[in-house]
């Protein structure tokens, strides 16, 4: 079968445009109770960006500090359940701010019209009834969360997306002004997701025509930004990370990821590593896999002067590094598009034992 996927229904870019917002909320206002719900990082809290949102007085800020945890199951059932009791039925939210924001705005918006905790629909179509309006506004780009079909959240017994077609924003605002602030190490981690995602995306079994054409132009974006003689945070490289971001997300999206994203999510789930942080520590290693890839990202390192540690694994247990490479080999959809229709006749809990081990 071939994917066949649903986009963002509305996407408005350029700078300046999170102006238009209030513009855009304002057909919307009269479903449900009549009242938006704002989920903002909390970084922003006291900033410009505040005085700016288009908030009427009838609707809910949220300011959220996205740094102690991921978005957990927990977290989205308080929010939910507090909203619906005290001011009702949201006519939509807006998630303003980067991959864990966009994420609590997408599996709020589901969770506001399905019952019980948003535990029970972790899951691939688990999610029953469309869920409300949402809006995603990113402030950070390169996880692509901003066009993806799932909302990650840790849950008790997981940590794994409500993925289904409602999940997608209806509208996108892509603001490139507003990324300007995201501290140097951070952009470079964050950027590096997407070139991640192009690289993965574009060598394996599923890659095709349609995501290869995103994959190769965002990465062209990717090393303008990064290594280009305009190279570094500059307002133009910020107009083209948005972009790339975008394009990275939606060439994944038609293909799939590999052996980076596998290994970054068992240094996720068991050490608590940051998503975009856990890829660059694994990929640095995966020259074997994909060589040109790995060494345009150590220019890419050096050119930035991005040091990641080494030598991490020494001070892990075994019992560490088999419950991360558990986790890796159970995302076999990744394996699969990386190594082949074939891959558990090369691939086995020991090799990936071995791949954490040059960590
Ligand atoms: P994030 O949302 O976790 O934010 C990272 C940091 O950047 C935070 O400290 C935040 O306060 C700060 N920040 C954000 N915007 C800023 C700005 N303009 N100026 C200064 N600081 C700013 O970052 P992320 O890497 O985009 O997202 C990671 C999350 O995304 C993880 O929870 C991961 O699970 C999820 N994720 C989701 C998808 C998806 O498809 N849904 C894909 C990949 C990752
Ligand atoms: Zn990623």
């Amino acid at each position: 079968m071939h994917k066949n996927f649903k986009g963002i229904d509305k996407t408005v870019f350029g700078r300046g445009s999170f102006d238009q917002l209030g513009q855009i909320l304002e057909p919307r206002r009269n479903a449900n109770d009549h009242f938006m719900v704002f989920i903002i990082d909390n970084y922003f809290k006291g900033k410009d960006l505040v005085k700016r949102l288009p908030k009427q007085a009838e609707d809910v800020v949220r300011f959220i500090d996205v740094d102690p945890h991921e978005p957990t199951t927990d977290q989205i059932d308080e929010l939910r359940d507090t909203i619906l009791k005290e001011n009702g039925l949201p006519a939509g939210v807006i998630g303003i701010g980067g991959g864990s924001i966009m994420d609590i705005a997408k599996a709020a918006a589901l969770m506001f019209t399905n019952e019980g905790s948003s535990q029970l629909y972790q899951g691939l179509n688990l999610i029953k009834i469309p869920g409300i309006y949402h809006v995603g506004v990113p402030t950070i780009s390169g996880t692509g969360a901003e066009c993806s079909m799932t909302a990650v959240l840790t849950g008790p017994v997981k940590k794994l997306g409500l993925k289904c077609e409602w999940t997608i924003f209806d509208q996108v605002v892509l603001d490139p002004e507003l990324i300007a602030s995201v501290p140097n190490d951070k952009w470079f981690y964050t950027g590096m997701d997407t070139y991640i995602h192009c690289i993965e995306s574009m060598h394996g079994i599923l890659n095709n025509a349609y995501s290869m054409a995103y994959g190769e132009q965002a990465l062209k974006l990717c090393r303008d930004i990064y290594l280009g003689d305009q190279a570094g945070q500059t307002a133009e490289n910020d107009d083209k990370l948005m972009v790339a971001s975008l394009m990275g997300g939606l060439s994944l999206t038609y293909s799939e990821v590999g052996v980076c994203h596998a290994l970054s999510y068992g240094l996720s789930k068991i050490l608590g590593e940051k998503h975009c942080y856990a890829n660059c520590l694994a990929f640095q290693h995966l020259g074997d896999y994909y060589p040109e890839g790995v060494a345009e990202f150590n220019r890419m390192m050096k050119k930035h002067n991005v040091v990641l540690p080494q030598g991490l694994s020494a001070s892990w247990s075994d019992q560490v590094i088999t419950d991360m490479a558990e986790v890796a080999i159970k995302l076999e959809h990744m394996w699969n598009h990386a190594i082949g229709t074939d891959w558990k006749t090369r691939i086995t809990i020991n090799t990936i034992k071995e791949l954490f081990k040059r960590f």
